[in-house]
């Protein structure tokens, strides 16, 4: 399957296009306490909960069952 070329737009599946990924923070206390869990900026989409991809990532994408939510104009 060739697509067209340009930028296509995916939810990051990483942050699910939240933006925020939840992650264990390190307890404040050097001397005990516990990590809890606290909320991060992905990594994956900068906090931004789409990515923007060339037409070669978007194919790989597409065909690990991913929809972009955001295709270029065709024609
Ligand atoms: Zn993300």
């Amino acid at each position: 399957m060739t697509l067209v070329e340009g930028e296509y737009e995916f939810t990051c599946d990483e942050c699910d296009g939240d933006g925020s990924v939840q992650v264990i923070q390190p307890p404040d206390d050097e001397d005990g306490g516990e990590a809890t869990l606290g909320w991060g900026r992905c990594d994956d989409c900068f906090g931004d909960g789409r990515l923007l991809v060339n037409e070669v990532e978007a194919a790989e994408k597409i065909r690990w069952g991913q929809t972009p939510t955001r295709t270029p104009a065709a024609g």
